[in-house]
């Protein structure tokens, strides 16, 4: 498609040939069942988790010798957002338990590999990156969540919440403050089983539109964790954890940029065959305008999204890229997508059309991988770095 043709062009066969699969995978019976699965308020069928994992999809980046494409980052974006024109939800998720499993392939031991990563690949286990508390998600260096030393590992006590996927998932990536180990900030990860437990206990966030998330809130109890099970050491945790947040951002925005497109081509079509006052609703000149002014944003966001998307493949530092890109993109599909749905009518808030799921999902991607306020401040503090005077122009 045209839309993407500049992330395609630097895409290799092979990796074409995923996002060829993605197409096809996510029209047709996905995306309805999602859509169905919307109207009745409940979450798109888990299944879709296998049958994705069966097309081999959930180790797009995960390194060959462990069974993954070792796909680039161009790749997985362009494969997200061939689900996200679909349902931005089953992206977030789906692409949610692909960056845990690309985590332990590309950063895991042997054991905890061998524990984790043929059930990651195959969809039997799903897993999640717990950060956020109850208390707090931006202020991730304020977690109180605990790991004490016991016989053979730890003992974790604390509650972790909005968890993605939290109602299914059967491991998380935990972030908790190591007691005594006295290195830095003390934070350290965990892999950690959850396999029914009784020291774990789950409780759904419920938010109407958006439960194809499973968002759920996960506390321990003395849940005990083993020395395998350490993933980032006491003291590294918190910085590993945000190290890869630039490049979660772009993929969000990415995200967005696709369900924007697919709810604004929706709205086209629809506005090109129907009538009024004797003419299609395109030839009025005042709501042409207006979808011209989509059309015009959604171009500009998606060349900052592959402007940022390239930096990150070459492993360019790109800290305000990326937060401009995703707060321009979020804004960009929550305000666009809004106005698409105006300009269909009132047939376009029906379950006619797919515009309120992807504006109810759409909406959830200003919160996670940081808020517009905190993306707002990133980009504020590093404005005189990041944008000098040129040399040779004169100023006071
Ligand atoms: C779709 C989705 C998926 C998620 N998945 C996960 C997951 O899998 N794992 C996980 O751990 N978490 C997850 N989260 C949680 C997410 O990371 C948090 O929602 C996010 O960090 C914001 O935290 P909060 O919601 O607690 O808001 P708060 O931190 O309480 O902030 C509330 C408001 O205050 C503003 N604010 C806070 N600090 C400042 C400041 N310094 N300056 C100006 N304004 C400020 C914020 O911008 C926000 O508007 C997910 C959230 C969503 C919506």
């Amino acid at each position: 498609m045209q839309f993407y043709a500049q992330y395609d062009r630097v895409l290799t066969a092979e990796e074409r040939s995923f996002v060829d699969k993605a197409r096809h995978f996510c029209a047709g019976a996905f995306s309805s069942e999602a859509h169905d699965a919307y109207m009745r308020g409940e979450p798109f069928p888990s299944d879709w988790y296998r049958r994705w994992a069966q097309e081999g999809m959930l180790g797009l980046q995960a390194r060959r010798e462990d069974g993954g494409h070792a796909a680039s980052f161009l790749c997985k974006i362009r494969v997200a957002q061939e689900m996200a024109r679909h349902s931005f939800a089953a992206a977030f998720c789906m692409n949610h338990h692909q960056g845990s499993l690309t985590r332990l392939s590309q950063t895991g031991s042997a054991r905890q590999k061998e524990e984790l990563l043929p059930g990651m690949l195959s969809g039997d286990i799903l897993a999640t990156i717990a950060m956020t508390e109850p208390g707090g998600g931006s202020d991730v260096a304020a977690l109180t969540t605990t790991a004490t030393p016991a016989e053979g590992g730890w003992r974790l006590n604390g509650t972790k919440a909005w968890l993605t996927n939290g109602l299914m998932v059967n491991a998380l990536i935990v972030l908790a403050r190591v007691e005594g180990a006295d290195r830095g900030d003390n934070m350290a990860s965990f892999l950690v089983r959850l396999d029914g437990a009784s020291s774990v206990t789950r409780r759904e966030i419920m938010v109407p539109g958006a439960r194809s998330f499973r968002f759920a809130e996960i506390s321990f109890e003395d849940h005990f964790v083993p020395t395998w099970a350490l993933f980032v050491p006491p003291g590294e945790a918190f910085k590993t954890a945000m190290g890869g947040i630039n490049a979660a951002r772009v993929h969000v925005a990415a995200m967005c940029v696709a369900t924007l497109e697919a709810a604004f081509a929706e709205a086209v079509a629809y506005c090109d065959r129907r009538h009024a006052f004797g003419k299609p609703l395109l030839g009025h000149q005042g709501l042409r305008w207006e979808l011209a002014e989509v059309a015009t944003r959604l171009e500009a966001a998606n060349a900052l999204v592959f402007r940022a998307a390239e930096c990150v493949e070459r492993g360019e530092p790109i800290v305000t890229l990326a937060a401009q890109c995703k707060t321009f993109a979020v804004d960009t599909a929550l305000w666009g997508v809004d106005q698409c749905i105006r300009a269909m009518g009132a047939v376009g808030t029906s379950g006619a059309h797919r515009l309120s799921m992807l504006q109810a999902e759409v909406r959830m991607a200003a919160y996670g991988d940081g808020t517009n306020q905190m993306l707002l401040d990133r980009i504020g503090r590093g404005l005189a770095k990041d944008y000098p005077v040129a040399s040779g122009f004169d100023h006071q």
